[in-house]
């Protein structure tokens, strides 16, 4: 069956999903959702024999209605191949009676390359079918993560050119390192003075900019997004779930049909929400576990239904959710309304107007599947000092987050249920954070140090996308502050 995607601000338009990859964002500032969640036509049994790639395969043609065969099966291929260190792409590790999946195999060892590996053949496939001529300028905010992964996909890739905006001084230095080094005509990397919220709101902004979109059209350029906003960076990250649970069923993890648990760790409400798509296609999901860093506008949402901005932003070691206005909720909130777009605008309205809203207690009724909670900074460094002490394994800080609060759920509830925690980087990535966590002593050494000393002690090699920037040269260094973002990129095309 068909899928098509409409806004959640306006229920009227619909378009392809090829239409909605390509805009990224629609016009009225509304986030592009399918009109209903196609439910898996392969049992988990069938599924448990399939490949990662051949997984995807079967979970994106359900979203992906208007691709080919022929097409879908080749940006897979495409994208999920030597990349990734593993042939498994996204394997399972237990630890302490949970399964960490590991979705940081691949070119940036974050989360985000397991969505950004394939959106730029998703996007250069969309423009194909859809006939469109114009270059492509990806547009993005990064907490730090998907920056990189971005850059890595679309970089040397025909057609389009991508400007990345980071926070200054909110990322790790090695995210930082990696962004600031990115090679490729087409790539473009900014730090602005202000945080991620602001850098996501600048960049809405300028999507909504009709004037700016009028005067890039007549130089043949328009807009996308690689930011989670994209329901192309959605549909890819369904598949790790659906993979993982049919992995359980076929190491006789799980029994058919038992039900998991999952917890994501969880910024911009993407990965998180993604789950959710794959429990409402059929895998069997109990509980969503939210977790949040200090950051807690989500836990605060998820106790009280409402919905509140207005507080202070905090910089944690777990900086790819530093977030505060978590952008895919806006999805959530248009479903549990009762896929109602005036409702949803206008709770967004309040959002942007006085920065919170209020949910209804009907709304607030078909969140019963999802468990929100936090850890702080403390927690979260004991967490990567007890998990490695007891075990070796060697966590990241988001991951830390996540398994600080699966910790705290099975406290409160005594679930057993099994569960599955989203591993979202590698600890390499967060160095300085995660040693520090194991022993203070170890923020005297060096950066790349460090690196050399968690590979000895958590017996890991160190991954290639560090070893490429040991020594690389930085190519961009521009910084500038939020209100210059336009001018930056009309600069950047050569629009001045
Ligand atoms: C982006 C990111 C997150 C948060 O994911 P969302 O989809 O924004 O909720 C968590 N951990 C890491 C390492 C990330 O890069």
């Amino acid at each position: 069956m068909e899928v098509l995607y409409s806004s959640t601000r306006d229920g009227e338009k619909k378009v392809t999903a090829s239409r909605a990859i390509l805009q990224g964002l629609s016009e009225d500032g509304g986030l592009f959702v399918p009109d209903h969640i196609p439910t898996l036509s392969a049992t988990m049994r069938e599924l448990a024999d399939k490949s990662y790639q051949e997984t995807a395969y079967e979970v994106m043609k359900l979203f992906l209605t208007d691709f080919t065969e022929e097409e879908l099966k080749g940006c897979i291929a495409r994208a999920y191949d030597s990349k990734f260190d593993t042939e498994e792409i996204a394997p399972l590790v237990e630890a302490e009676g949970a399964y960490y999946l590991e979705l940081f195999h691949g070119a940036t060892i974050a989360f985000k390359d397991m969505a950004l590996s394939i959106l730029p053949h998703l996007m250069i496939t969309s423009a194909k079918k859809n006939h469109v001529d114009n270059e492509i300028v990806i547009l993005t905010a990064t907490s730090g993560d998907t920056g990189k992964a971005a850059l890595a996909g679309f970089a040397g890739v025909e057609g389009t050119k991508i400007i990345v905006f980071y926070p200054k001084n909110g990322v790790s230095p090695i995210q930082e390192k990696q962004m600031v080094t990115q090679k490729g005509d087409n790539t473009f990397v900014v730090g602005i003075h202000g945080n991620f919220d602001d850098a996501q709101t600048g960049v809405k902004t300028l999507f909504n900019d009709k004037e700016l979109a009028k005067e890039m059209a007549a130089q043949g350029l328009q807009f996308s997004s690689a930011n989670s906003i994209n329901i192309g960076r959605l549909v890819p990250q369904v598949v790790y779930y659906v993979y993982a649970y049919a992995k359980l069923l076929k190491e006789e993890k799980i029994a058919d049909g038992e039900k998991i648990n999952v917890v994501v760790p969880t910024g911009n409400f993407g990965n998180i929400l993604a789950a959710f798509y794959a429990k409402n296609m059929g895998v069997p999901i109990a509980k969503l576990i939210c977790a949040s860093n200090e950051n807690k506008v989500l836990y605060d949402f998820f106790s009280t239904g409402d919905y509140d901005r207005n507080r202070e932003f905090k910089l944690t070691t777990s900086p790819s959710m530093d977030i505060l206005i978590s952008s895919n909720l806006e999805r959530l909130i248009y479903r549990i309304a009762g896929n109602d777009a005036e409702k949803n605008a206008e709770m967004m309205a309040a959002l942007s107007a006085e920065g919170k809203y209020s949910i209804t207690q009907e709304m607030k009724e078909q969140l019963a599947d999802f468990y929100g909670n936090f850890a702080d900074e403390k927690e979260t460094a004991g967490r990567i000092k007890s998990m490695y002490e007891d075990t070796g394994y060697v966590l990241d800080t988001h991951t830390a987050v996540a398994s600080a609060v699966y910790q705290k759920y099975v406290d409160d509830t005594k679930d057993q249920t099994k569960t599955v925690i989203a591993s979202t980087a590698s600890p390499f990535k967060f160095t300085r954070s995660v040693m520090n966590a194991i022993d203070p002593k170890y923020d005297a050494m060096g950066d790349f140090e460090l690196v050399d000393e968690l590979s000895k002690i958590g017996n890991v090699a160190v991954p290639k996308a560090i070893e490429e920037i040991r020594t690389a040269s930085v190519i961009h260094d521009h910084v500038c502050d939020k209100t210059e973002m336009k001018a930056v990129v009309k600069q950047f095309l050569g629009m001045e």
